[in-house]
C-alpha cells in the first residue's frame, strides 16, 4: 500500500518533530485498526473521551461479530433484492477506477470472497453447531448519492452498526475552521505593530492564501484487516439465476469511505505533515481532513505551498494538482495551452498564493489586511444561493427537515 513507502520517512519526521503520535509508522507499516475488540489506540492526536465506555464497546463488538456470517448473507439478498438504481453505472466505473489505483481487490462472486477471506473452499468452512462460521468482518454497502459537484460512493458502515461501535472509543476533532488563515494573519500583526525584541513597530506586510487538496486522500492509507465492501453490477451474469445484474465484492485495502475510524485515523497523517511544514520549514499551514490551507508572505512567492508539495511527495501522498506546463494554478509562468488543451483543461484543485481563496465553504479575503488590519470571511455565493433556495422550497412546503436544518445551520 502506498504510505509503506513512507514508513522511514514517518519515524524520521515523527523524531525530528516530538511527535506524540509514536505509533504512526507501524500503522502505516501494518494499517489502520478499524474494527478490533481492543479499544483503538490512542493517537495523542484527537481528544480523548472522558471516560470511554469500554465494557459497553467490547458488548458491542462481541454482539455484532457473532453475528458477521448471517450480516454477509443478508447483505447479499438485500443487494440482490434492490437491484440496479439510478446511480449503479456511475457506480460500477469509479469502483473500476479504485480497482484499477490499487485501492481495492478485484471484484469477487460471495463464493470467491469467502475462500479468500477465510483461506478455504467455502464447502470446508469450520461451523459451530448452529451453524454460524467465524467470519472476520463485517460487509458494507457500497452506495452513491448525489453530491454537489462530485460523485463520490459511500461505504455505509453506519446501517451496519460499525460507526456506532466506534463513536463509542473516540472523538473526533476537527479543530481547523474557515477562520485559520484570519488567526495567522491577526498573529502576524501582531507580531510586526508589537515585536517582541522591543524593536521599532513596523507596518503589516503584504500576505497571501493557498489551498491544495490531498488526491485520494484515506483511499491511500493502508488498512488492517479485512475491510469488505459490496454493491450491484448490472453489468455481470448472476451465477444462480443467469440474468445479467449480481452483487460484486471487493476488500478494500485503503481506508473506507464512510467510516468515522477512517477520518480519525487518517488526520493522523496530515498531523504529522502540518507538525514537520511549520516546525522544520516555517510553512504557516493547517489541513482539514484532506484540504490544505497555506498563508504566506506575497514576498516568499508561494514557497509554503511548495514545501509542501515536496513534502507531499516524498510522503508518496501525491496533491490532487494536474501539473500540465500551461496549468496556471501548478505554474507560476504558464506555457499557452494547446487548442486541445484548452477544449479538454486537465482537473486541478491546486490554488496557487493570491489575496483570495476559498476554503471549506468560505471565501477568505485578505485584500485589506494591509490598509486596515481586517480580514474578510464570506460564504461563497453560490452556497449562499443554494441555502436561500433550500429555504424558499422550505417555505413552500412549510417543512424544515432536521438534516436539512444541521446541514445548513453551521
Ligand atoms: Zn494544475
Amino acid at each position: 500500500m502506498y504510505l509503506l513507502h513512507s514508513l522511514r520517512l514517518t519515524l524520521l519526521c515523527g523524531d525530528a518533530t516530538n511527535s506524540p503520535d509514536t505509533t504512526l509508522a507501524l500503522r502505516m507499516l501494518s494499517g489502520f485498526v478499524l474494527t478490533s475488540p481492543d479499544p483503538i489506540e490512542d493517537s495523542g492526536i484527537h481528544r480523548k473521551l472522558l471516560e470511554p465506555d469500554v465494557e459497553a464497546f467490547r458488548a458491542k463488538y462481541a454482539e455484532t461479530s457473532s453475528g458477521n456470517w448471517a450480516h454477509l448473507h443478508a447483505q447479499h439478498a438485500d443487494i440482490l433484492a434492490h437491484g440496479a438504481d439510478k446511480n449503479a453505472i456511475k457506480l460500477c466505473a469509479v469502483t473500476a477506477l479504485e480497482v484499477e489505483k490499487g485501492v481495492l481487490s478485484a471484484g469477487f462472486n460471495l463464493s470467491e470472497l469467502i475462500s479468500f477471506v477465510m483461506h478455504c473452499n467455502p464447502r470446508d468452512l469450520p461451523k459451530d453447531t448452529d451453524g454460524n462460521v467465524d467470519f472476520p468482518s463485517r460487509v458494507s454497502k457500497r452506495f452513491g448519492p448525489d453530491q454537489l459537484q462530485k460523485f463520490r460512493p459511500i461505504d455505509d458502515g453506519t446501517s451496519n452498526g460499525l460507526n456506532y461501535e466506534l463513536i463509542l472509543m473516540l472523538e473526533i476533532i476537527a479543530p481547523i475552521s474557515a477562520e485559520y488563515p484570519a488567526r495567522v494573519a491577526s498573529a502576524i500583526y501582531q507580531r510586526f505593530s508589537h515585536p517582541p525584541d522591543g524593536s521599532q513597530q513596523r507596518s503589516m506586510p503584504e500576505i497571501t492564501v493557498a489551498t491544495d487538496d490531498v488526491d485520494m486522500a484515506y483511499k491511500r492509507a493502508p488498512v488492517s484487516g479485512y475491510e469488505i465492501i459490496a454493491y450491484f453490477n448490472p453489468h455481470v451474469k448472476c451465477i444462480a439465476t443467469g440474468n445479467m445484474g449480481d452483487v460484486v465484492w471487493h476488500v478494500s485495502f485503503g481506508l473506507p469511505f464512510g467510516y468515522v475510524s477512517s477520518v480519525s485515523s487518517w488526520c493522523r497523517v496530515p498531523a504529522l505533515m502540518a507538525m514537520v511544514a511549520r516546525r522544520k520549514f516555517a510553512c504557516l499551514c493547517d489541513s482539514y481532513i484532506d484540504d490544505w490551507c497555506i498563508v504566506d508572505f506575497a514576498d516568499a512567492e508561494s514557497s509554503s505551498q511548495d514545501t509542501l508539495h515536496v513534502l507531499h511527495t516524498a510522503f508518496k501522498l501525491p496533491l490532487a494538482a494536474c501539473r500540465q506546463p500551461y496549468c496556471a494554478n501548478c505554474n507560476k509562468h504558464p506555457l499557452p495551452p494547446s487548442v486541445q488543451q484548452r477544449a479538454n483543461p486537465a482537473k486541478c484543485k491546486r490554488r496557487r498564493h493570491a489575496a483570495f481563496a476559498d476554503f471549506l465553504g468560505f471565501v477568505i479575503d485578505f485584500s485589506f489586511v494591509t490598509s486596515t488590519g481586517c480580514v474578510i470571511i464570506k460564504p461563497k455565493t453560490e452556497r449562499c444561493a443554494r441555502i436561500l433556495s433550500e429555504l424558499d422550497d422550505c417555505a413552500e412546503a412549510l417543512q424544515l427537515s432536521p438534516s436539512l436544518a444541521k446541514k445548513n445551520i453551521r
